[in-house]
């Protein structure tokens, strides 16, 4: 049983470790550099993601935790998670950075204000059972992709049609949308896979992407 930590510096933690547990892991809050050392993946929440990463400046964590994402830690980002994935962002304020490691630029808040909350039916791939309901709340939105990184779903309607707004590469997981508060595990599942698989299996699989 793989354990799983949950960035605990704001943001909603809770509803993470529940959907991880129901998925099958072993979770545990982190706040701090020794329990970083305990975890073999990380998951980190939603909230507000300059707060997030002024804690973790405070914690002392930016860059232990850049060392564990860059080298191989499964890690999974949901909103503000999705944006501290980043290597680049949009939108940020004027000294926002991010841990990095995926090849992408996010725009934060990107789905303006008259749509800051929604709801929409999202195919993932990879996730089988039908359309996930995806849940947006001041969601960033994925607005270009490097070579690295493959979306692996989109928004199908409205003025942001077309927009990725979930990602993998290869360990690394991010989602613009808040699976934790739908009560549907199915992408913590996928997450727990990806951790039980390793690194191996992450993102594109060698094979899947023609043997190379
Ligand atoms: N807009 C927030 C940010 O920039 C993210 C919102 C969320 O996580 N629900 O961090």
């Amino acid at each position: 049983m793989p354990t799983i930590g949950v960035l605990s510096l704001q943001g909603d933690v809770q509803e993470h470790v529940a959907a991880l547990e129901f998925a099958g892991a072993t979770v545990i809050s982190v706040r701090r550099e020794r329990e970083l050392d305990e975890v073999d993946a990380l998951v980190i929440p939603g909230g507000e993601s300059t707060t997030i990463i002024k804690l973790a400046q405070h914690f002392d964590l930016v860059e232990p935790l850049r060392k564990r994402i860059s080298g191989g830690m499964p890690t999974y980002g949901s909103c503000a998670g999705m944006i501290l994935l980043a290597d680049r962002i949009l939108d940020g304020t004027a000294d926002q950075t991010t841990f990095g490691g995926i090849d992408m630029t996010v725009r934060r808040n990107a789905f303006g204000r008259q749509v800051e909350s929604f709801e929409e039916q999202v195919s993932v791939e990879g996730i089988d059972g039908g359309p996930f309901t995806a849940v947006f709340i001041r969601a960033p939105w994925v607005e270009s992709v490097g070579p690295d990184a493959t979306p692996l779903a989109t928004v199908t309607t409205g003025p942001a049609a077309g927009k990725v707004v979930a990602i993998r590469q290869q360990h690394l997981l991010a989602t613009s949308f808040h699976p934790e508060l739908t009560g549907d595990a199915r992408v913590h599942e996928y997450f727990v896979r990806m951790v039980r698989d390793g690194a191996r299996s992450a993102g594109v699989l060698p094979e899947q992407r023609g043997g190379a």
